[in-house]
C-alpha cells in the first residue's frame, strides 16, 4: 500500500460537447444555451496558467479534458505539448474517442488516453450515454495498442449500476489492459434526472474490489466538497490519489484543509499542497516558457487573477 498520496487536477479546455446528451452530465444541461462551441472554449492562457500553478503546488494533471468537438486537433496538440513542457510530464488525454491518425499527432506529448466509459453495465450505459458508444472507446484502445500508448478509463458510481456489475469492470480492465482508472461518486447536477450521489460504503466497495484484483493499477478517486469526510475511506480502500476538487477556487479553505487532514487520517503523507502557496517568482516561471511574448504576457495576467483567488482564504 502507498504511503503517499496527492491531488490530481483535471484541466478542462471547454464547456461544450457536441454529443451533449449523457443523462448525468453538466454539459447536457448547457448544450442548448451554448450554441457556439467557440464561445464555450477556455482561453489558452487560462489553461497554461493552470498547468503552471498545478506544477508549482505539486498537483498532478489527471488529464486534459473537454467535450467533443470544441477545440480543433491542432490547437489541442499545442495545449498538450505545452502542458507537458510546463509540468515536465507527458499528459493523459480525455477528449472523446480519437482515431489513430489523431492519436499519432498527440503521441510525442502524451502518456496515454482515457476512455470515458462512465458505466460498465452495457444496457444502462446505452441508456445513459446514447451518443457515446463503448465500441468507439474500444476502437480507440486498439489504436492505442498499435501506437504503444497507455489506456485509462473513468467510471462513475451511483448511476444505477449494482455490485453485481463489478465482475464486468474487472473483465474490462483485464481485457483492455487498462493501466489506470478514475472513479467518481456521482455528483448530481441540477437539470438532470439524478438527485443524489452514492453512499460512501457502496462507493468504497467498488474501489476495494478493484484494488484487490489489481494491486498495481493506478487508482484515482473523485470526491466532492460535500463528501470530503469519505476521503480517508477512499484511500484506505486502495485509491492512490484524489481528484475532483476546485483546488484554485477553494485553495487553503476549510475544505482544502480537510483533504490534507483526511490523507493524514489514512496514514498517507500528502505530497504537494492545497493550502500553502509556494514562494516562487511566477513571472520567471512564465518567462522561461518557449512561447511568444504576447501569449506569455496573457498568461502572466491570468496567473495574477488565479493567485489572487488562491489568497482569498
Ligand atoms: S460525451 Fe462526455 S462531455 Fe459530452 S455529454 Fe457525454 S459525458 Fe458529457
Amino acid at each position: 500500500m502507498q504511503n503517499k498520496t496527492w491531488f490530481e487536477r483535471a484541466i478542462f479546455f471547454s464547456w461544450y460537447c457536441s454529443r451533449g446528451d449523457c443523462k448525468f452530465c453538466y454539459m447536457s444541461t448547457q448544450k442548448n444555451r451554448i450554441k457556439n462551441p467557440k464561445l464555450a472554449k477556455r482561453k489558452i492562457e487560462s489553461i497554461l496558467a493552470e498547468a503552471i500553478i498545478s506544477k508549482a503546488c505539486g498537483w498532478k494533471i489527471e488529464f486534459i479534458s473537454g467535450g467533443y468537438e470544441s477545440y480543433d486537433i491542432d490547437e489541442l496538440v499545442f495545449l498538450a505539448k505545452h502542458s507537458s513542457k510546463i509540468t515536465k510530464q507527458k499528459q493523459w488525454l480525455n477528449i472523446g474517442a480519437l482515431k489513430k491518425q489523431e492519436l499519432e499527432k498527440f503521441k510525442p506529448h502524451i502518456e496515454g488516453v482515457c476512455g470515458a466509459v462512465e458505466c460498465i453495465n452495457p444496457k444502462l450505459h446505452d441508456k445513459l450515454c446514447p451518443s457515446k458508444p463503448i465500441s468507439e472507446i474500444i476502437d480507440m484502445f486498439k489504436a492505442c495498442d498499435n501506437l504503444k500508448l497507455k489506456k485509462a478509463i473513468t467510471i462513475i458510481i451511483g448511476l444505477g449500476e449494482t455490485e453485481k456489475d463489478i465482475p464486468l469492470l474487472i473483465d474490462f480492465i483485464k481485457k483492455h489492459k487498462i493501466s489506470r482508472i478514475t472513479f467518481y461518486a456521482l455528483n448530481p447536477h441540477k437539470g438532470t434526472v439524478f438527485k443524489k450521489g452514492p453512499k460512501t460504503d457502496y462507493y468504497v466497495r467498488w474501489i476495494s474490489a478493484i484494488r484487490e484484483k489489481f494491486p498495481k493499477l493506478y487508482i484515482i478517486a473523485g470526491s466532492w466538497v460535500n463528501r470530503l469526510s469519505e476521503i480517508s475511506n477512499l484511500l484506505n480502500a486502495g485509491a492512490d490519489s484524489i481528484t475532483k476538487f476546485p483546488s484554485i477556487k477553494l485553495f487553503n479553505s476549510k475544505y482544502a484543509k480537510q483533504i490534507e487532514l483526511q490523507s493524514a487520517i489514512a496514514g498517507r503523507q500528502f505530497t504537494g499542497s492545497l493550502t500553502k502557496l509556494p514562494d516562487i517568482d511566477w513571472d520567471k516561471e512564465v518567462d522561461q516558457l518557449d512561447l511568444d511574448r504576447e501569449l506569455k504576457s496573457r498568461i502572466k495576467t491570468k496567473l495574477k487573477q488565479y493567485l489572487k483567488q488562491m489568497k482569498k482564504y
